[in-house]
């Protein structure tokens, strides 16, 4: 049965709004990043009634395997969204698309699906949407938004649930004023961290890609999030996650003392976790 739109706006404002209503609701939302770098991306966001996968950069058993180590399967999972076709995003995707024991509806925008290769048939489980576009998955209000990055049409995410926001922007070559207005008022943002320069200039990379990491449709350096972190990041966020290092170019320990150092300047309690690909972050529970 198809929702009229006027139904939508409603569910969604409702959604968004953190109202006397949300707060008495004491379910809990949970977050956790599976895996977060240029080899593979994911993360978990659940309600006591929708779970949505946010990227499916690993394969399917390994996915599978991160799912169970917190306790979730992947049978139950409701949806699958998408923010870029890049290959450490979607590597286990049309196999996922395709397997019949899952019922994830995958969201991705109308642009970036037909860059995605699903092998022999398109799947039936797609919803598109349009970047930039607000839409419920169950209980979970979502708000796309466009993001400065060398694919087609890449979106960051900004949920809302149970009075609870979170907000994932990563891939992005430097933050616009347009995404920091997404950014603000959340509990728990995923921002990118990906380079130190220093270590980016003297490291492996061809100068292409070299080039191409430091553009403004590639990759956020530490010193680009640190100016985020000092300028703009929102008190209310309370738990910051830095993800996507490069595992040449970047070492946790920097990103954790330009995160401190920043928030100190500013005199911020904000938590400060760091996001890795081998395993998957703390469960955040709000
Ligand atoms: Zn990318
Ligand atoms: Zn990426």
């Amino acid at each position: 049965m198809r929702i009229g739109a006027a139904i939508v706006r409603e569910r969604l404002a409702r959604l968004f709004r953190n109202g006397p209503l949300d707060c008495k609701l004491k379910s809990v939302v949970k977050f956790c990043v599976l895996a977060s770098g240029s080899s593979g991306n994911a993360a978990l966001l659940a309600t006591g009634k929708t779970r949505i996968l946010v990227d499916a950069g690993l394969s399917m058993k390994e996915l599978g395997r991160r799912l169970a180590l917190i306790g979730e399967d992947l049978a139950e999972i409701d949806a699958i969204l998408i923010t870029h076709e890049h290959s450490d995003h979607v590597s286990g995707l049309p196999v996922l698309a395709r397997n019949r024991k899952l019922r994830a509806v995958i969201y991705l925008s109308r642009l970036t699906e037909p860059s995605i290769d699903w092998g022999e048939t398109r799947p039936e489980r797609l919803e598109l949407f349009q970047s930039g576009s607000e839409f419920p998955v169950g209980d979970i209000a979502v708000r796309s938004f466009g993001i400065p990055h060398d694919a087609v049409d890449p979106v960051g995410f900004a949920f809302a649930a149970e009075g609870v926001r979170i907000a994932i922007a990563t891939d992005l070559g430097y933050v616009p004023e347009s995404i920091k207005f997404h950014l603000k008022r959340t509990d728990l943002l995923l921002l990118e961290a990906n380079h130190d320069l220093d270590m980016l200039k003297v490291g492996p990379y061809p100068w292409a890609v070299k080039q191409r990491v430091m553009s403004r449709v590639g990759h956020l350096s530490n010193k680009a999030m640190a100016e985020f972190l000092i300028e703009d990041l929102d008190s209310s966020t309370h738990q910051l996650v830095l993800g996507h290092l490069s595992e040449h170019n970047n070492h946790p320990a920097i990103v954790e003392m330009v995160a401190t150092q920043s928030l100190c300047q500013r005199g911020l309690r904000t938590t400060v976790t760091i996001a890795r690909h081998q395993e998957p972050s703390e469960v955040f529970q709000f």
